[in-house]
């Protein structure tokens, strides 16, 4: 028997990075997956991984910032499973990393656009079907940015603050019908979408991956499955007590040295 066994469990962004990890992860652990994304090609072959390894899973195109295609894919991965148990709000994109000053409004608005707004409409579409199921588990993806600053991407920080205090504010509205809504809050994690080095001009044009190392008490940044395991912990009934937490998976960023 699986941690998250018969759970039906959709996951944004799921081509890549963290969330191709938990994908994986939570099908091993017996969930039907849900994969949406617009990266079609990575998206299709995780998939394929999972089927070809025994797992249940599916594949959507949907972009998290068009309404009316998430009610449709919402809509047709309850048809196809017959029940929808857990959302994982993980797609995201980091943005310019430009100081405010120089920041265009399209720039803003298309990191707010996919990382907050997403979070709201998928979440929004989602609750209709975790109310016929009697309940179930919202997972929000932030960022330690979602907690302290950092003098960088200020698009994506802001982004991520609010989907600390959505995740806290729909925790409450929905905790009658037995809906939890909880925040992950990543350090630096090694995927496509890890950005630039907060301390880019100390470290060696040839080797930034060290200065993103130096920067962690822990002394290296994280990977894709330090960050499943906490979707598989709170998609799982073992957190059937957990809503409106803040679950930082961060090497100690946030606990103490910061960018000193
Ligand atoms: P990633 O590897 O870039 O994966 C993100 C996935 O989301 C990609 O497949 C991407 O597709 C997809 N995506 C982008 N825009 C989308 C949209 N409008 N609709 C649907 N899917 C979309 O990123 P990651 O590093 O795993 O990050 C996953 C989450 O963790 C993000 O919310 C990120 O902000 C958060 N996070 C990451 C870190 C880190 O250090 N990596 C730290 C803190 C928080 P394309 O490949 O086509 O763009």
């Amino acid at each position: 028997m699986g941690r998250v066994q018969n759970k039906v469990v959709i996951i944004t962004g799921g081509s890549t990075g963290i969330g191709q990890a938990a994908c994986h992860l939570l099908s091993k652990e017996g969930a039907t997956i849900a994969l949406v994304d617009i990266n079609d090609s990575a998206g299709k072959e995780t998939v394929k991984y999972i089927q070809d390894h025994g797992g249940n899973a599916e594949y959507w195109n949907m972009d998290v910032t068009d309404e009316s295609t998430i009610e449709k894919v919402f809509k047709e991965i309850e048809q196809k499973f017959s029940r929808i148990n857990v959302l994982v709000n993980n797609a995201g994109f980091i943005g310019s990393n430009k100081p405010t000053h120089e920041m265009s409004e399209t720039e803003w608005d298309k990191v707010m656009n996919i990382n907050a707004k997403g979070t709201f409409f998928c979440t929004k579409h989602v609750i209709p079907y975790l109310k016929k199921s009697d309940g179930g588990s919202i997972i929000n993806i932030s960022s330690i940015h979602g907690l302290i600053g950092s003098p960088d991407y200020p698009a994506n920080h802001a982004s991520k603050g609010a989907i600390r205090l959505m995740s806290k504010t729909d925790a409450m509205i929905y905790a009658k019908d037995k809906i939890r809504v909880n925040s992950i809050h990543p350090g630096y994690i090694n995927t496509p979408n890890l950005g630039e080095s907060p301390q880019k001009s100390n470290a060696s044009p040839t080797d930034p991956r060290t200065a993103f190392d130096n920067l962690q008490p822990l002394g290296h940044i994280g990977d894709a499955n330090d960050i499943a395991y906490g979707i598989l912990y709170l998609a799982s009934d073992e957190s059937k007590f957990v809503t409106a937490s803040e679950l930082v998976i961060d090497g100690g960023i946030y606990g103490g040295r910061v960018f000193d």
